[in-house]
């Protein structure tokens, strides 16, 4: 018996790691956990895809994403310096993360929320300051007192669905010292949207994704919208050529056919209204959602036991094993067919005694 040498730093050896969503590797499931989109992405993106496998990939990508930020521009607003692209809105985080806090830095965000801050910051080496939710979901005011470098706000909140309003974050900018991260990965579900705040602040950095609303998780795409003085900083830290030739193609024939994606955020929303109704006709507590996915409290039986029962039908649904969320299922909106599937096998597993 040898004992095992460690080569890591200290804190990468001490901890856990994010464990993403299953991706299940056989056909079958409905598969209703990692707030993917249901609808396909629109023609006009696969289109160019097709139109860019060319012997170009040979090339690198522009590593300065000019023509996606032009775009962005003219669809959000701001100009085109005011905004990064990020290997998805993960890469963002980690670039705002290693940008902003160093070791020992203190880095802020109230819980429960996305949970892959908390390794984020354990990699860094920064101290986390987790603020506690009350269980409406609501700003706690604790948040905007912590001196730390960057703080956290997922809006609209992940896994509880729920949004506050653009006047309470500005509240939250004006008090916090250092950075003020809004991750708006399911603004588009929501009357939300906080990027007019960069013009009077200026330590705001608004994340979003195009994994969600415009049906392209697999394509990793990601984009942060701040002053340029902060966008000039975090592009020192980007890996140069982090979004390749197609996902670039792509992004960029997303924001020429927006329209599509708002269609299909307009049937999710019809959609999350039904499965909320119905969940509270059955007896759970469901917060009221902003998002592609709602968050159910279980009225008895213990949520771990309901989603083992889902997935033996071949149903996803994300169960989170730790505080204040082990009661719960977080349920991605899918098609209506889907979410019928759904309801009815739980509404046969509520029904049986065993
Ligand atoms: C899904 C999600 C992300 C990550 O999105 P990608 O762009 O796919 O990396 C970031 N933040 C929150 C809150 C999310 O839910």
């Amino acid at each position: 018996m040898s004992t095992q040498r460690s080569f890591f730093r200290t804190n990468i050896a001490e901890m856990e790691g994010y464990i993403p969503g299953e991706q299940p590797q056989s056909g079958g499931y409905t598969k209703l956990n990692t707030n993917e989109n249901p609808y396909p992405p629109s023609p006009n993106i696969l289109d160019g895809l097709r139109k860019a496998c060319t012997e170009d990939l040979r090339l690198y990508p522009d590593p300065g994403a000019l023509s996606l930020r032009a775009k962005l521009s003219s669809v959000f607003g701001p100009s085109p310096e005011h905004f990064i692209v990020g290997n998805g809105s993960d890469e963002l985080l980690t670039i705002i993360i290693r940008s902003f806090a160093g070791e020992g830095d203190k880095i802020a965000y109230a819980y429960p929320t996305y949970g892959y801050y908390q390794p984020l910051i354990e990699v860094q080496g920064a101290q986390a300051v987790v603020v506690d939710y009350p269980d409406d979901f609501s700003l706690p005011s604790a948040l905007s007192e912590t001196n730390a470098r960057v703080t956290f706000l997922v809006n609209p909140n992940a896994p509880s669905g729920t949004l506050v309003s653009t006047s309470e974050i500005a509240e939250v900018a004006a008090k916090v010292r250092g950075i003020l991260v809004v991750d708006e990965a399911y603004v588009d579900f929501s009357e939300g949207g906080c990027i007019n705040l960069i013009q009077d602040f200026d330590n705001v950095v608004v994340v979003r994704t195009m994994s969600k609303s415009f049906s392209l998780a697999g394509m990793r795409i990601g984009f942060a919208c701040a002053s340029p003085e902060l966008i000039a900083g975090m592009w020192k830290v980007k890996e140069h050529y982090n979004l390749n030739r197609l996902s670039l193609v792509a992004a960029e024939a997303a924001l020429e056919d927006i329209d599509s994606m708002r269609k299909n955020a307009e049937r999710i929303c019809t959609t999350r209204t039904r499965l909320t109704e119905d969940l509270r006709a059955l007896g759970f507590f469901v917060w009221d959602s902003a998002a592609n996915f709602v968050l159910a409290r279980s009225p008895n039986a213990p949520a771990e036991n309901l989603y083992n029962a889902l997935r033996e039908r071949k149903i996803l649904v994300r169960y989170f094993n730790q505080p204040r969320l082990d009661d719960c299922l977080r349920i991605s909106i899918g098609t209506d067919a889907e979410i019928d599937v759904f309801t009815e096998a739980l509404q046969e597993i509520l029904a049986d005694p065993s």
